[in-house]
């Protein structure tokens, strides 16, 4: 008899885990479904500085790097802002121009080259246009106003189809102070810098926060008449100390402003003990570095190197550290406010389990429906918000 009662009870067990994960299933279809259904937009990949460093066929499978066409469509991705970086040390040099515009070169010779699979994309006419069309935007956001030095080139790269500015990079700039320099030499913006914001509002060109110092950020806030956003970054709550990241005063002033937060995927961005593992390393690294004297390409430091890994991995970050992201958010702020800018192509080997390229999407909107999030909220955060703030900018532009 207790025999038979055991076969039940493994019997039942069973039937709960196989129906447990019938659901489990039914919900990774149910994001696949979406990650199709909806456009999704990301707001910062890399790809084009990998693409003048050595020229890629992207609508090979298995071509290098983070994002290329096969692995989009598999992932849902509908439009991508290709990042147009300006490296800091051109700062100040007519350098900076030109590389900018072999950037935008890449760029326009992946489209001509694929007309088929890629499209221009300079409003969100275009991209919803594109979406319907099943072909996937590259719109063009600069990273380092660098070369803009002066408003005739503001307007000129509107015209090559830059749609947003990122006001500085790893360094202060003739524009503004950056998060990573501890030299805020202008205390937030320049004087050209607060004049250029109010440029920017007038043709329509999105102003990005991500990478600027705090002040410049709230002096961004005071200033522009229209939204903004903060193309690849995340939430300082969860990295405290890490101004790259937003605070969350921060995040109530893009609120009220009406813009929108799109999440970076980089583990830096997202973990503190992932962090502090990192640190640790690099801490032994050095020290065993110095105390031996050795020079970077010595055996003995791949050894240590090697063996200090293997003895304290340092992983990365998850896919619900991304979830964990977009709630907090939420949570603060509202869902009106949150959008995704993976940094793919642009953080190294840092990318969180299950978000290692662009077909990976659907493993997050996985996590958002785990979570209990609406499918009306999915959507906002995949690309709505993101097109509501770049219609705003628009239609600011478009009434002065
Ligand atoms: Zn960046």
């Amino acid at each position: 008899m207790k025999y038979i009662y055991l076969l039940l009870i493994l019997g039942l067990t069973n039937i709960e885990g196989n129906s447990l994960m019938a659901e489990e299933n039914k919900l990774k279809e149910k994001a696949m479904e979406l990650s199709r259904k909806f456009l999704i937009i990301d707001t910062h990949i890399d790809l084009p500085l990998h693409l003048l460093r050595g020229w890629q066929d992207i609508s090979d499978r298995n071509s290098y790097g983070e994002m290329n066409y096969p692995k989009a469509k598999e992932g849902g991705l509908d439009a991508a802002f290709m990042s147009i970086y300006i490296p800091p040390r051109l700062q100040g040099t007519k350098e900076a121009e030109l590389f900018a515009n072999n950037l935008i070169e890449k760029v326009e010779t992946l489209i001509n080259e694929n007309p088929d699979k890629f499209s221009r994309a300079v409003s969100t006419e275009d991209v919803i246009n594109n979406f319907k069309n099943h072909i996937i935007s590259l719109p063009m956001g600069m990273e380092n106003g660098a070369p803009v030095t002066d408003f005739e080139l503001l307007k000129y790269y509107y015209e090559k189809g830059i749609r947003y500015i990122t006001l500085a990079h790893g360094k202060a700039n003739h524009i503004c102070d950056s998060s990573y320099d501890e030299d805020k030499k202008w205390k937030g913006l320049s004087p050209f810098g607060k004049e250029l914001i109010k440029e920017m509002n007038r043709i329509g060109m999105i102003i990005d926060v991500s990478h600027i110092s705090d002040d410049a950020f709230y002096q961004v806030m005071e200033i522009s008449g229209a939204p903004v956003i903060a193309s690849h970054s995340s939430c300082r709550n969860f990295t405290p100390g890490f101004e790259r990241n937003m605070s969350d005063d921060m995040l109530k002033a893009l609120a009220k402003n009406g813009g929108v937060i799109q999440i970076n995927f980089g583990s830096d961005f997202l973990n503190q003990s992932y962090k502090q593992r990192k640190k640790d390393y690099e801490i032994n690294l050095k020290y065993f570095r110095e105390k031996n004297n050795l020079s970077d390409d010595d055996p003995r430091l791949k050894e240590f190197r090697d063996k200090y890994l293997k003895e304290n991995p340092i992983g990365y970050a998850e896919v619900k550290d991304v979830a964990d992201h977009i709630d907090h958010v939420v949570k603060l702020i509202g869902v009106d406010f949150v959008g995704l800018g993976s940094d793919f192509d642009g953080v190294g080997d840092t990318l969180p389990t299950g978000l290692k390229d662009v077909s990976m999407y659907p493993n997050l909107i996985h996590e958002l429906l785990t979570r209990g999030f609406s499918e009306e909220d999915i959507q906002k955060i995949c690309s709505g918000n993101l097109l509501r703030v770049w219609k705003q900018i628009e239609d600011h532009a478009s009434n002065r």
